[in-house]
């Protein structure tokens, strides 16, 4: 972090931003004011590069072809490769979360690189869409309540040897293989399948990032009750579906 600031990137609100994302970014800063802590937000749209002194880096979901674009672009540049190299955070989502991993399988049918930040493949999968809520345990090392999120995806994710399942569903499909794995992570990268605004569910998965960044093991405490209450009506609506 820097002397003053924390410096939170989204990246390609252009390309990758189709399902109110934004929500992520609003969550982190929002979090992170309530510690008293100044936010330098980064919006970096696609044809800008992507700085490398950021401290964490939010990449959303997208449609096909703009996630052919976005990962076009971003290997092309490569900022974001050299940011986690300096240890930066990166929490990616959906199509985000495919752009992260080795390869996936592109809006013309191709195989198309990624970028290699998780070890993770995805291909398209070959069954029904993945649509509807999500209630998984969050993996144990990272001592989190369960995720609550929307997934919404044709691509299915392989976790390889040094990617870390983020959690394993309960209800609902995560990476779709059938392996009940939900997600990916390593050292400071994660990855979900949950759609969107997925840290206004979850907001502890953005004091995680928070934790990551100032390199601390606790923040102060702050008032939960919304949050809590709307956890609760979407773990009920995953779980009793209509
Ligand atoms: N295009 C990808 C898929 O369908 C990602 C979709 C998304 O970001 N929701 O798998």
């Amino acid at each position: 972090m820097s002397d003053s600031s924390l410096r939170v990137v989204w990246v390609y609100p252009d390309l990758l931003s189709t399902y109110g994302d934004q929500g992520n970014v609003l969550v982190v800063g929002r979090r992170a004011h309530q510690r008293g802590l100044n936010v330098d937000r980064i919006d970096v749209r696609s044809d800008q590069p992507v700085p490398t002194s950021g401290d964490i880096y939010l990449i959303g979901g997208g449609e096909d072809r703009p996630q052919r674009l976005a990962a076009e672009r971003l290997v092309r540049d490569g900022g974001l490769q050299r940011a986690v190299d300096n240890g930066a955070i990166v929490f990616s989502v959906c199509a985000g979360y495919q752009i992260l991993g080795h390869e996936f399988v592109n809006d013309q049918g191709e195989r198309q690189p990624g970028l290699g930040l998780l070890d993770v493949t995805s291909v398209r999968g070959t069954g029904v869409r993945c649509v509807g809520d999500v209630l998984a345990d969050m993996d144990e090392h990272l001592r989190l309540p369960q995720l609550t999120g929307f997934e919404n995806h044709q691509g299915i994710t392989h976790l390889g040897p040094t990617a870390r399942p983020l959690a394993r569903v309960r209800f609902g499909n995560g990476n779709g293989t059938g392996d009940g794995t939900e997600g990916a992570w390593n050292d400071t990268v994660f990855g979900t399948y949950m759609h969107g605004p997925v840290l206004a569910r979850n907001p502890l998965i953005a004091d995680l990032l928070l934790k990551l960044a100032l390199d601390v093991n606790a923040l102060p405490p702050v008032d939960d009750r919304w949050y809590e209450a709307l956890r609760a009506e979407r773990i009920a609506a995953a779980t009793q579906p209509a």
